[in-house]
Formats: C-alpha cells, structure tokens, sequence
C-alpha cells in the first residue's frame, strides 16, 4: 500500500452511488477506505474491489465517531437512505445520517485537513416555485411531512458543511444530485426506474403514481460520478447541481421502459405520494462553465445498460 497515494474515504461506499465513486477513486489512483453500515448498501455492490489492496471496507455506522489511522486526503459523505420508500422506513436513520454523521465526518475532515465533499440532493428544492431550479433557488419544503425526514436533514448537511468551510476553513464541497440511474440500483428500491424496469421484465403493472404528469430528468450514473470528480478537484464551496436537464413525464418514461424491455406489462395509476414534487430539472450551467461538464450517455444508451443489469440479477 502506497503512501504517496491520496487515502480517501467515502461514507456509504457500498451503496448505489457510492460504489461507483469508490471504483472511479481507485482507477484514479487513490487509496480508498469505505464505510458503510449496509441499512441500504450492499456488499454485492463492492464485492469486486475486495482484494485489492488499495480498498478497504468497514462496516460502519458513521453516525457514531470515526477514527481513522493515518493521513487523509478526502472525505466524501454518501452515507443514507436516498429512495423515499426507504427514508420512509427509517426516518431516524435518515435525519440522524444527515446531521450526526455529517457532523462525524467534518470532524474528520477537521482532524485530518482533508477536502469534504457532501452529496446532497434536488430534494433541498422541495416541491419547486422555481423551474428549472438554479443553485440560488432556497425551495419550498414541507419540514413536517413524510419526506421532510430527508429534505431537512439534507438542508442541515448543507448548512454545518458551510459552517465548517467558513468557521474552520475546511476545503468543502456540496453536490446537489438529481435523479440519477444505472447498474447496482437494487430492485426493491421503491424508485421510479427500478420499479418500472423490473416489473417491465418480470410482466407485472408498471405502476404510475398520480397521472404520470410530473416531470423527472434522469442522470445515468457514470455521467454524476465524472461531474463530482470535478467537483472534488475544483475550489468551488458552494453548492453545484449535477444531474441531466433532459425533462421528461413519468407517464412518457414508463412506456420508453416497457418498449425498450419489448414487454407485455400495461400501466396501472397508484396514488400519488404526499409532497410528490411536480416538475423537477436542473440548470446545469454552473457545472458547465465552471467544471466544464455535462452529461454525456443518452437514456436509451443508460437505460439500455440499467434494464441488462436487472435483467441479470432477477435472473439470480
Ligand atoms: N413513481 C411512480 N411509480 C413508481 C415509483 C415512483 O410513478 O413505481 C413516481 C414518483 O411518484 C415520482 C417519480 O416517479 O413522481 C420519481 O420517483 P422516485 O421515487 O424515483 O424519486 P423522487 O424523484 O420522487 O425522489
């Protein structure tokens, strides 16, 4: 093990986004150490960085106090529920992620010197006054009901990360990331992809909340981690959107997904979930100028990776 090499940590390392991340640090030359306490990650997502000697897993819970041997470089903070059904099911979990263990890992960062990255979310923008919503946009949350349990604690993320960068003078980042899709997605996650793509296979109802109005904008996977490795290595504090500003209804993007499947499935409409937000679309711009980036991968080319991924895995 190299010690020239940059250590970076990454909270929530064997979840969704926070595999692929801890894959992009490792081909990137980083020593990678991930903490996870598995409530929504998995094991599976990083079995196949098990054995090189420049990553280390530890199941973890970071809302607890972090010590970490040695110098480190990076911090990136993924750890927490991300689907709703899933901050749903843990509301305690959720909050406390957020807060304590975002104050966990600046602590970190604090002892340490390193650079801290936070993913925070769309969700800080709540149901939107704004369309499409820039960085300046504060949102329109609802504290109390069932997804504030995420919003909030995300907007407190972003609020101590701030404090940290001006109280302590701590390198900080903070990514707002929308809709993001891809490989490694569980098939249970409740989100609209993973449902519709897996029900689409398995020749279920492909269940449309509400009347499949309301708009996403989907950002294939490898396209966020590119944007927030430019990010890291960047001076910028303050928050960046980084998802893909192509709009589109969930009502469209159930039919897309059940014609790119070739499947027999009809939609059926569910309720809507409390808060749903209506409309949801990055402006990008800031990452364009600043970073330099842009999402590359089209739907069909992202969706057509995600649905040989589940098809794969509902075959296990
Ligand atoms: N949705 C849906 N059917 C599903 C799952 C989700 O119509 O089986 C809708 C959901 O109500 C929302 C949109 O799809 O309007 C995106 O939901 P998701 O859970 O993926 O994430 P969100 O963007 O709401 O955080």
């Amino acid at each position: 093990m190299s010690e020239s090499k940059q250590h970076t940590i990454v909270t929530g390392g064997a979840g969704f986004l926070g595999s692929h991340l801890c894959e992009r640090l490792l081909k990137e030359g980083h020593r990678v150490t991930c903490l996870d306490n598995l409530l929504t990650g998995s094991t599976d997502n990083i079995a196949h960085l098990i054995g090189n000697e420049d990553f280390q897993f530890y199941k973890f819970d970071v809302t607890n106090y972090i010590y970490i041997e040695g110098k480190v470089d990076n911090i990136l903070h993924f750890a927490s529920p991300a689907s709703p059904i899933d901050y749903l099911e843990h509301p305690i979990h959720t909050l406390k992620v957020g807060s304590m263990g975002t104050h966990k890992a600046l602590g970190l960062a604090k002892e340490k010197g390193a650079r801290f990255l936070i993913a925070s979310t769309s969700e800080v923008y709540g149901d939107p006054l704004v369309h499409p919503q820039k960085e300046e946009y504060w949102g329109n949350v609802n504290p109390v009901g069932p997804r504030g349990v995420y919003d909030e604690a995300k907007r407190f993320a972003e609020a101590i990360t701030m404090a940290y960068h001006r109280a302590h003078g701590i390198d900080t980042k903070i990514v707002r990331i929308f809709n993001t899709y891809g490989p490694r997605m569980r098939v249970k996650d409740g989100r609209a992809l993973p449902n519709f793509i897996s029900q689409a296979i398995c020749g279920e109802d492909v269940t449309v909340y509400g009347d499949g109005t309301q708009t996403r904008s989907f950002c294939f996977v490898t396209d966020l981690v590119d944007g927030i490795h430019r990010l890291l290595n960047s001076d910028l504090h303050e928050p960046v959107n980084i998802g893909n500003p192509n709009e589109v209804t969930i009502g469209e993007v159930a039919e897309e997904v059940i014609r790119m499947v070739g499947s027999k499935s009809r939609i059926v409409h569910r309720p809507l979930p409390a808060d749903d937000p209506k409309v949801r679309q990055p402006d990008i711009e800031k990452a364009r100028e600043k970073l330099g980036w842009e999402p590359r991968v089209s739907r069909e080319e992202g969706l057509k990776k995600t649905i040989e991924y589940f098809r794969r895995r509902l075959k296990e």
